[in-house]
């Protein structure tokens, strides 16, 4: 045996050979779920994770220690992956992945929304025939799984209810979100591991019920190549990472009928690179919601620790595309977003309690792409002027619900001017913002490997397979051809359940 056992979850500590029906690259919802209904269905499946096993025991309780070890244990590179601007006056946009069993749903903020029917028949221009309701039933399995459900108003957290019931006053579409929760008790931390497993992320959902269908979890394992043969592909090979100090490399090869790469939007793409079956667009057409964060101050306590951290979503501006929804943060990490330095910024963290956060985020007017010609893909994106003036807009819907809520002080966030009064904020809407104006993150990574009829300017077909290599399929966010518009893993695990009923029906019936 060349495995020790953690629930049941491989943890290799020499190479190893294996055969299996299905081969899975990645653990994140992408991977999960597919394996978990092949191995449902009987199938043989192994699932070769790079990251580790890492539960919510493994990391402090405390909320101001929990999120520091999280960024090293299950954020890749720290948190630190970035998309470059190339041209000038283009920001440098942090893109954090989860890395660990369960890929970044251990560290995603648990909302779940389906994409919109007109998402689905923008998908014709490029030659794909899935309708929303061709989609429906899978939505609807994952949703019933995972106890997709809406936030309750007592875990709203003073944060949401008070930026819901501005929205509410001023008309605006709006309301709880839905999450993949059971349990929650509102304490802020789920981008760190949610401490409760509360988060019904993929650890503790799809991968234990896949592991008792007989599929084979293997952490710390790097996939480094598709093994194909004859147009084929038979499998893939990599390196068992031994541990943080045994940097000494064994090699790994699992052999499958299918292959299935679930590595996620920006490494699915070097994979694919890497082992030599690149199509012309892979890697191309990233888009990734960049997103930024609005702030306000008030003269009263709101906590915004305590609560779920993104709880509630303002869909009014859906058609300029423009989504606002709850970020909030612990102070730990809190410090890094405020605006000022020296004296200002020392008396604003002082009064963090009083200091509240949300998120805005846009449908892409553009796309980035993924490099891939060193050891690490390069993710490569610039934001366009009109995502810009998206942004100004969606910054001033904002301060309008703050200015509602009734706060004192609004911090836009926009370079040259770090606060304004409520009482002002329709200068926002004048100001020429240019993308050099914002620091924007983005947390939606989608594309690089998009599906289309055409093989030469899309990498997989509508079944999610390679157009130029048999039994290799994509099962992550990479395939979709335009930003879903809202957060996209509901879309993922549906496209994984379709995905895994075309494999079955199709090599395995
Ligand atoms: C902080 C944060 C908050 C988010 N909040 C939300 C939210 O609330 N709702 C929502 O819908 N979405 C959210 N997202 C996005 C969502 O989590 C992702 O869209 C989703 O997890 C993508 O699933 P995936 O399977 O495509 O990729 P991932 O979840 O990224 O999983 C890919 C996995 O593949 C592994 N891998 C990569 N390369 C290799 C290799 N060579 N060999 C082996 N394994 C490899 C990675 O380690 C990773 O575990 C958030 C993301 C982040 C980072
Ligand atoms: S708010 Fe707390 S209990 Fe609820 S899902 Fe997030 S981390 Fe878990």
């Amino acid at each position: 045996m060349s495995f020790h056992q953690r629930d049941g979850v491989l943890i290799p500590y020499e190479g190893f050979e294996m055969d299996s029906d299905v081969v899975i690259v990645g653990s994140g919802p992408g991977g999960a779920v597919l394996a978990y209904k092949l191995a449902e269905n009987g199938l043989k499946v192994v699932v070769l994770e790079e990251g580790d096993y890492v539960k919510a025991e493994d990391l402090p309780r405390s909320r101001h220690e929990r999120p520091l070890y999280a960024f090293e244990r299950v954020y890749r590179n720290g948190g630190l992956t970035v998309a470059y601007g190339t041209l000038p006056g283009k920001p440098p946009i942090p893109v954090p992945l989860g890395i660990g069993l369960g890929g970044s749903s251990l560290v995603n903020s648990g909302t779940c929304l389906r994409a919109e029917p007109e998402t689905f028949e923008k998908f014709r221009d490029f030659g794909i025939n899935i309708t929303y309701d061709d989609v429906e039933p899978f939505y609807e399995e994952v949703e019933r799984f995972l106890n997709v459900s809406p936030v309750s108003e007592p875990i709203l957290g003073t944060h949401g209810k008070i930026f819901l019931s501005a929205s509410k006053r001023l008309g605006y579409s709006s309301g709880p979100l839905t999450r993949n929760i059971r349990g929650c008790k509102g304490c802020g931390l789920c981008q760190y591991i949610c401490p409760e497993n509360a988060k019904l992320a993929m650890h503790i959902s799809y991968i234990p019920a896949a592991i008792k269908f007989g599929a084979r979890f293997i952490v710390r394992s790097k996939v480094m190549r598709v093994l194909t043969h004859n147009g084929r592909a038979i499998g893939v090979e990599g390196e068992v990472k031994l541990s943080d100090i045994d940097r000494s490399k064994r090699r790994f090869r699992v052999f499958g009928r299918c292959v299935v790469i679930a590595a996620g939007a920006i490494y699915t793409p070097y994979i694919l690179s890497k082992s030599g079956i690149s199509t012309p667009v892979c890697g191309k057409f990233l888009t990734i919601h960049p997103g930024i964060r609005v702030s306000a101050f008030f003269d009263f306590d709101i906590n915004q620790w305590l609560g779920v951290p993104q709880g509630y979503f303002v869909d009014e501006f859906k058609k300029y595309g423009i989504m606002i929804e709850g970020v909030s943060v612990p102070p730990v990490v809190g410090a890094m977003t405020l605006p000022f330095v020296g004296r200002k910024f020392k008396e604003l963290i002082e009064s963090y309690e009083k200091i509240m956060s949300t998120g805005v985020m846009v449908s892409d007017s553009g796309y980035g792409r993924v490099l891939t010609f060193g050891n690490e893909p390069l993710m490569i994106y610039n934001l366009s002027k009109k995502d810009a003036e998206k942004f100004k807009m969606a910054i001033y819907y904002a301060a309008k619900i703050f200015r509602e809520a009734g706060a004192k002080k609004i911090f836009p966030h926009i370079f040259g001017l770090d606060e304004v009064l409520p009482d002002d904020i329709e200068r926002v809407k004048d100001l020429d913002v240019k993308p050099s104006h914002l620091e924007p993150m983005a947390f939606h990574p989608l594309g690089t490997c998009r599906m289309g009829k055409d093989r030469y300017s899309s990498v997989v077909d509508e079944n999610c397979q390679h157009h130029f290599v048999e039994r290799l399929f994509i099962s992550d966010g990479s395939i979709f051809p335009i930003p879903l518009g809202v957060n996209p893993q509901m879309t993922i695990m549906a496209f994984s359940l379709k995905n895994a009923k075309f494999i079955l029906e199709n090599f395995f019936s």
